[in-house]
Order: C-alpha cells, then structure tokens, then sequence
C-alpha cells in the first residue's frame, strides 16, 4: 500500500487529484480500525498529518472557521467558550488518547450517525468547506453534506478543509447515553443550542436513525413557547411535550447498543433536561 504524505494543502489537494483511490487519514483513529479488521483495503493512504493549515482556527467576521485537523482535545482547551456544544460532546469521545489523535475533520469524514461531534455542528448550522485543486472550494450545510450512515457528499478528488459555525449567542447542551461512563459508542445522544438574538432552538439527535437528525417540530413548538422577553420557565408540560416531540423525530433501530424503544425513551429525557438546562443558564 502506498504512503503518501504532502508537505502543505496545495499538494493534498493535488495528490487527492492525481490519487482518487487513496484514503485521507488525519488520527486514523478510524482509519486504522478499518484497516487492522479489513473494513477497508485503499491502494494508498494519502496523510494530512504534515498539513499545518488544516491544525489552524481563526473567527473572521464573526464566523469560526475550524481546520479539519483539529482534534478533539484542542476543541475542549481552545474552543470551550466560543462552541460549548461542540466541546461537551468532544469530552465525551473515547479516551484522552483518542481524543488527542482524534479529529472534528475525521468525524465529518466518517459521517457516521454516532460520531459525536456532528450533533452540536447542526444544532449550530454549521457549514462544512471542501476543497478541490480543480474547482476550488465549496461550503455545504451540515445537513446536506452528510447523505446516509457512513456517506458524505465528498467527492473523489475533495478534501475536507474546514468546518464554519459562529460562536454560541446562548447556552448549548450536549448529552450522550452510553453503557459505560467513557470509551463507548454513543447509544443515542441529544445537542440544543439557544439562539436567544433570533429567539431560536437549534437541536440535534445523534445516535438514532440513519444521518444525525434534526428535531424541526420540537423545535418550532420551543421557539414559540419559550418566553423570550420575559425569561420566565418552560412548565414542566411544555418540557414534557418538547421531549415527546424529539423522540418522535428519531428513526432509531434496535440493535446491540440498545432497543429503538429505550432510544425513544431516553431522547425524551435528554431534551427535556438539556432544555431546562439550557434555559436556566440564560
Ligand atoms: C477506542 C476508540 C474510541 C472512540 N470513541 C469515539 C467516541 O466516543 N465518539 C465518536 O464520535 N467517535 C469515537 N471514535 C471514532 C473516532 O475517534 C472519531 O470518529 C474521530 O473523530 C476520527 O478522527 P480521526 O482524525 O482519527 O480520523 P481518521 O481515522 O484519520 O479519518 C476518519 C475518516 O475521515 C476521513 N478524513 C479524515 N480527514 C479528512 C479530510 N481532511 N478530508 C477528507 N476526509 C478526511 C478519512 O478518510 C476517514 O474516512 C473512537 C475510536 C476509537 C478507536
């Protein structure tokens, strides 16, 4: 298998060009497990660790713009105030090693339905940039970049540049279910953001359907219950009926990690509690 390993972004992209066939590999924390249990068999892996852009992160007008290269351990150190969404879900992510080699680039990059960094990226509206040596760089929206379980819009010769999100105008929540405390595979898990400038709810489900899925009617039913103006609280039957809403957005499966029936049940705890939260913090 060949090793291929640009110095700089400009040669990434034209070594994804020129090597379609080729994995990226940033952590490899999935990467490898693919390749020691023969999950995958690439002709080449091509490895962005020697890319230093894709280890950068600046906010430019307003907007974060995060490399794809950073690991989960820097979003918790650097990122904790401006995405406190996305840094709760990094905390939860395997091991202190994993989340050290692991990044928010290779979550996206899985598109898996579990990976628990996207949950908070599309409560947040996150946009994804993808780049090309041919046609440049493009920003798709979360929610259409990931296409199914394991799928993305990724095209052969395109990388994955960057995520865009602004920073949190509100309280953000992230919640996992697991069958241990760390080092577990999320069996579902729930991200609210508060957008108290546009008197908004952004939600996510994670871990209970195909793609991580958005709560829409849970979320039109909070914008227009919660008391903006007055900050007084959700009743504990608005709660009630914001958390029956999202386990009704989910398509959750039974399978080893848990039955569909405990997914419904325990998505409509943790909405309901990360509202409360959420709105006890504003
Ligand atoms: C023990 C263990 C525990 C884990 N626990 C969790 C957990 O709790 N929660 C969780 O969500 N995940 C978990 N994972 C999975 C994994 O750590 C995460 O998905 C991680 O974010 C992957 O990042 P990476 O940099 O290691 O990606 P890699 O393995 O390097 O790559 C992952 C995928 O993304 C692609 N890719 C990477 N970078 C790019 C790029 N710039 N452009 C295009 N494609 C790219 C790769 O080709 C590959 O398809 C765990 C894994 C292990 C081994």
């Amino acid at each position: 298998m060949e090793l291929l390993q640009p110095e700089d972004w400009q040669e990434a992209l034209e070594a994804r060009a020129e090597h379609p066939g080729a994995l990226p590999l940033w952590g490899g924390t999935d990467v490898m497990v693919d390749l020691n249990f023969g999950r995958a068999r690439p002709e080449a892996i091509l490895d962005l660790t020697r890319v230093r852009e894709l280890e950068e992160w600046e906010q430019r007008d307003g907007v974060l713009r995060v490399g794809a290269g950073v690991s989960y351990t820097r979003a918790i150190a650097e990122l904790g105030t401006a995405l406190p969404g996305l840094a709760a879900a990094s905390r939860t992510v395997g091991s202190p090693q994993i989340r050290n080699r692991g990044t928010i680039g290779g979550n996206l990059g899985s598109s898996s339905p579990a990976g628990d960094a996207l949950p908070p990226l599309y409560a947040s509206d996150a946009e994804i940039e993808l780049e090309s040596s041919a046609r440049g760089t493009r920003r798709v929206p979360i929610g259409e970049f990931v296409t199914g379980p394991k799928r993305n819009v990724l095209e052969p010769d395109e990388l994955i540049a960057a995520f865009h999100v602004s920073p949190a105008s509100g309280p953000q929540q992230f919640s996992k279910v697991g069958t241990r405390n760390a080092m577990v595979i999320a069996v579902c898990s729930f991200a609210l953001t508060l957008h108290p400038d546009e008197r908004r709810v952004g939600t996510c489900i994670g871990s209970a359907g195909p793609t991580p899925i958005v709560a829409s009617d849970a979320e039109a039913f909070a914008n227009g219950m919660l008391d903006w103006d007055g900050g007084g609280a959700p009743t504990e039957g608005d709660l009630a009926r914001f958390g029956e809403l999202v386990a009704a957005a989910a398509s959750p499966i039974d399978d080893v990690r848990g039955s569909a029936a405990y997914r419904r049940h325990a998505l409509g705890v943790l909405a309901r509690r990360s509202l409360a939260w959420a709105w006890s913090e504003r």
